[in-house]
C-alpha cells in the first residue's frame, strides 16, 4: 500500500477512535448527575472514572496509541520496522494490522 494513502487511512481511523473514546468517557449529561449522588457532583467523578476505565475504553485508548505510533513511524520513515528488534515486519502482518509497531515475535514476547 502507498504510504500517503496509508497515512490518510490511519488519520481517519484515529479520528474515529478519538470520537468513540470521547463519547465513552464523556461526563454524564447535565441533569443525569443526580443518578450518581444526592447532590449534583457527589460521586460523579468516581462514576466518570469507572466509565473511563471500562475495558472498551481501555482497548480504544490502546488502539489510539498504536495508531499514533504508526503515524509517527510513517513520518519518521521507520514504518514497517519492529520497534523492539528493528526487523522488517512482514507485509501480511502490516496488512492485517496496519497500526502494529512490532513483529510477531516481539509482540508475542510482550
Ligand atoms: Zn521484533
Amino acid at each position: 500500500m502507498n504510504h500517503s494513502t496509508l497515512a490518510e487511512d490511519l488519520r481517519r481511523h484515529r479520528e474515529d477512535l478519538a470520537s468513540e473514546l470521547a463519547r465513552l468517557t464523556a461526563p454524564p449529561e447535565p441533569g443525569s448527575a443526580i443518578a450518581f449522588g444526592k447532590r449534583i457532583g457527589e460521586g460523579t467523578t468516581e462514576a466518570i472514572e469507572r466509565l473511563s476505565t471500562t475495558a472498551t475504553a481501555r482497548s480504544i485508548a490502546t488502539s489510539l496509541a498504536d495508531t499514533d505510533r504508526a503515524l509517527e513511524k510513517l513520518a519518521a520513515g521507520t514504518y514497517g520496522r519492529c520497534d523492539t528488534c528493528g526487523e522488517q515486519i512482514p507485509a501480511e502482518r502490516l496488512e492485517a494490522r496496519p497500526t502494529t509497531a512490532h513483529c510477531i515475535r516481539c509482540s508475542a514476547a510482550r
